[in-house]
């Protein structure tokens, strides 16, 4: 129970959060190994970690970065996406994505997502493309895979454009037995405690071909690289960052992998055990997860019921212990996009209105999801008295 217990919120014995991130003393053992080696920057742990991801989902090894977003971020300097260029994005989506591209100096083309999966509709794809279109990121949202066969059909009639996955959630997912990071020409992972596994704070930038790797590899470190091994120092022939994942926290990564498929299959029965202690509630539906598809379950997210004050819903969870929050953003409600906002997205703003997250990891159990079951249901049937107050 030590897990369940959010220790900064003192009125509070114990509270039911929504992500616990398991860490054992194989993750401390791993840490302590790099401190005890000296070596702490990017090094033999991170391509160990990265050859391991690559491993993991049958693709290619990618480059460990610091976070998510700054994989995003660096593979459009590779790709030289900058000002003038436009890259298509979905509505839902946790607003790194959008900032990325911002970073870049591209401009964010924002479309609708489908009311079902959540996630960007093809169908508002084609009226969003102009010759200026570069990349599409499709966002795999809350762990499930966007269809990117469709998307790939409709970008087939126009020039070229690169399919970059927002992939942070969906480490484990599958889509028609292929691996999320595997299906479009670059992706990226996170590795943040909200997602599947952790390392602290990271992410990794994947690869279909090998094509544009090693550019970003130097992008990634300050621009630097060497001409040959012989050479004593970096030459450095373009401007880059530092982006660099930590062995501190890549051995920590390693660690997290080997545990992985457990982690899914605990996630994913106690996601089923939700779905079918709630799937007769009117006021309730779950996000739909089309045939061929693997939902890693990163997160629980249900859709209320229009007419359903979502917030009061939050605030009653949590006067009973129960920690939730809404699915993910709408882009275009956040004041921070509303200078690139082109199509209207209705599906987009309602879902941020009606959707919640329910707790969900591994350690949770069935009494658990019992009890947020019972007292989500109560706390719906008590709305109606609410709005007439
Ligand atoms: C978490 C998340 C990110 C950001 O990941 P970081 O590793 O925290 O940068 C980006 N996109 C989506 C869809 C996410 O859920």
């Amino acid at each position: 129970m030590r897990l369940l217990v959010r220790p900064w919120i003192g009125t509070l014995p114990l509270m039911i959060r929504i992500n616990v991130p398991n860490l054992g003393k194989e993750e401390l053992e791993a840490v302590v190994s790099v401190l005890e080696s000296g070596y702490m920057t990017q090094g033999p742990k991170a391509t160990e970690f990265e050859n391991a991801i690559g491993n993991y989902i049958s693709g290619s090894p990618g480059i460990a970065t610091s976070s998510a977003t700054t994989a995003l971020h660096l593979i459009l300097e590779t790709l030289g996406i900058g000002p003038g260029d436009e890259v298509i994005i979905p509505d839902f989506t946790f607003p790194a994505t959008g900032n990325a591209i911002v970073q870049s100096g591209a401009t964010p083309v924002i479309i609708d997502v489908n009311l079902d999966t959540f996630n960007l509709n093809p169908q508002n794809l084609e009226q969003a493309i102009s010759p200026r279109t570069k990349a599409i990121i499709p966002v795999h949202v809350f762990g499930l895979c966007a269809d990117v066969d469709a998307i790939r059909k409709v970008v087939a009639k126009f020039h070229p454009i690169f399919i970059i996955e927002d992939a942070a959630c969906a480490l484990g997912s599958k889509y028609f037995g292929r691996s999320a990071g595997t299906l479009g020409d670059f992706a990226c992972f996170s590795f943040h405690p909200r997602k599947v596994i952790t390392t602290g704070e990271g992410g990794m930038l994947m690869f279909r071909n090998n094509e544009f790797k090693s550019r970003a590899r130097q992008l990634s470190t300050h621009g630097g690289g060497k001409t040959s091994q012989t050479d004593p120092y970096l030459l450095f022939s373009i401007n880059g960052f530092n982006y660099r994942l930590s062995d501190i926290n890549a051995a920590i990564g390693i660690e997290q992998l080997k545990k992985i498929d457990r982690i899914l299959d605990n996630k994913f029965k106690l996601a089923q055990f939700y779905i079918q202690r709630l799937r007769n509630n009117e006021d309730i539906s779950f996000q739909v997860v089309p045939e061929g598809y693997v939902h890693n379950f990163q997160s629980l997210v249900i859709k209320l019921k229009n007419g359903i004050d979502r917030d009061w819903v939050i605030r009653q969870l949590f006067d009973f212990g129960i920690e939730s929050t809404l699915g993910t953003y709408s882009l275009s409600l956040q004041p921070a996009f509303q200078k690139w906002i082109s199509f209207a997205t209705p599906v987009g703003q309602s879902l941020h209105h009606s959707t919640l997250t329910l707790p969900l990891f591994e350690g949770l159990t069935f009494e658990n999801i019992e009890y947020i079951c019972n007292k989500l249901e109560s706390i719906l049937r008590n709305h109606s008295a609410f709005l007439e107050r």
